[in-house]
């Protein structure tokens, strides 16, 4: 299986045929999701010991088991945090799988992380982090997350007082599950503050002030949202940073979704504050059009997480030889063995240069404009907040939760739209509404009043 034959050379073209064909679908089909029986009634067995061909494996791929998943490309999915990677991105996917490149550390992967570094340079620019400031792509937002409390948690453990201490890091009821999630992997606990808008340093004094003098003690971080995943909301990052500096807390801002719109004229001002971070996770495969997967995680001392992630053995040192020295992306996050993950991003950024992704952010910013403004115009629906990045939420007027959920099926059935009910507590009461999150530069005004329609 590692020769080249004739099979090689069909199976290439086939699939080089098949990505061509893909990549230039302005309207990929909708899939829907099947159940594992009937896909299996349709598949059969695809592993046996002597292998099915790639030409079969390929035809049950494209034309079955690909039909079950949902493009998260598609210009109406407006549900979770969609994606819309550049078709540039996707073939650099291509290539960087086909170089075989190590990602851990210079030694083995200089020429590949030095492209991947020209692209953190830009995202740190985005920040406004002081100069030393710098960053590695992660597989995502939970491992960016991660990586940045580990890094936080181990810096505030230096201080022996602290050593056998569990800390406690505060957050709102926004943050992404990821944070709560990841809290438990490092043993810590969760100070939740309670919102429904942006967290402010007033919010945090609250629930602090309330903990004994024992457990204020061990309140080592802050993490603030830089756009929710539910609504797009800002916390107050000035105010949270001038809180973490007064009582010496690591501040992280979680930006794994709304990090994008920095990039965005119309919207960078909401993100003051952010410049005075310890640490940021933006997620490229969110809104800066990256391939999956694709995060990040910036720090303003990367030294600090170089100590809390750099691992030794002796079969690593050759790596650390001088000739070999350089940038290792694997002192910085928790990940050994990595693909140069930023790859993608980094020819797509080469080749259009960033105001053209200024352009692409600024234009989901609009679709949530302009999608307020046909809801706000329409009797059947209604606003439930001012819509926020790109963030819409809103409801249709009378409907319980079971018409949210029916409506949602519906449309995935037809295979015209997945757009998906979430709940927002608003004034007290938890509602199900209807939303939307945009970031595909290819969804049009059309897309919106057609799914508006569906809710009449
Ligand atoms: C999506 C998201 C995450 C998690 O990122 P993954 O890439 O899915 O791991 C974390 N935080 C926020 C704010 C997010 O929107």
């Amino acid at each position: 299986m590692h020769n080249i034959d004739i099979n090689v050379v069909d199976m290439t073209l086939d699939i080089m045929k098949y990505v061509l064909g893909r990549i230039t679908k302005t309207n990929p089909e909708l899939g829907k999701p099947m159940k594992e029986e009937d896909l299996r009634a349709l598949v059969g067995e695809t592993i046996n010991e002597k292998g099915i061909g790639g030409e079969k494996a390929f035809a049950l791929f494209k034309d079955v088991l690909v039909k079950a998943t949902i493009p998260i490309d598609h210009p109406r999915h407006l549900a979770f945090v969609p994606a819309a990677p550049t078709r540039a991105s996707i073939l650099f996917d291509l290539v960087t799988a086909a170089s075989s490149i190590h990602g851990a550390y210079w030694m083995e992967g200089a020429g590949g992380i030095y492209c991947e570094n020209e692209a953190m340079e830009w995202l740190v620019s985005l920040t406004g982090l002081p100069k030393g400031a710098f960053g590695v792509f992660t597989s995502g937002g939970t491992a960016a997350n991660l990586s940045a409390m580990v890094t936080a948690r181990e810096h505030w453990r230096k201080d022996p007082k602290n050593l056998n201490k569990k800390g406690i890091m505060v957050t709102s009821s926004g943050a992404h599950s990821s944070v709560k999630s990841m809290a438990k992997v490092i043993d810590a606990e969760v100070l939740l503050v309670p919102t429904e808008t942006a967290m402010t340093s007033r919010d945090i004094e609250n629930v602090v002030s309330k903990l004994s003098a024992e457990a204020q003690e061990r309140v080592f971080a802050v993490v603030a949202t830089g756009g929710t995943t539910n609504a797009g909301i800002i916390d107050d990052l000035a105010g949270v940073a001038t809180y973490c500096e007064n009582h010496h807390l690591w501040f992280h801002v979680d930006a794994a979704y709304g990090g994008g719109a920095l990039a965005a004229p119309s919207v960078r001002n909401l993100f003051v504050g952010i410049e005075r971070a310890d640490s940021i996770t933006i997620d490229p495969h969110k809104w800066l059009f990256s391939p999956y997967d694709c995060g990040a995680i910036i720090y303003k001392k990367p030294e600090l997480a170089r100590a809390a992630h750099s691992q030794e053995g002796s079969y690593l040192d050759i790596f650390k030889d001088e000739g070999a020295a350089g940038f290792n992306p694997s002192d910085y996050q928790i990940q050994l063995t990595r693909r140069v993950r930023g790859l993608p991003l980094w020819f797509s950024l080469a080749m259009h240069g960033t105001a053209k992704y200024e352009w692409a952010v600024e234009q989901g910013i609009l679709l949530a404009k302009l999608a307020a403004q046909k809801i706000t115009e329409a009797p059947h629906v209604e606003m439930v907040i001012p819509e926020n990045l790109s963030c819409v939420l809103f409801r249709r007027k009378g409907w319980t939760p079971e018409d949210y959920r029916e409506w949602t099926y519906k449309n995935l059935e037809k295979k015209f739209a997945l757009v998906t009910p979430t709940k927002f507590k608003h004034q007290g009461t938890m509602e199900t509404v209807a939303r939307f999150c945009f970031i595909n530069p290819d969804t049009t005004l059309k897309d919106i009043t057609d799914i508006l329609d569906t809710m009449k």
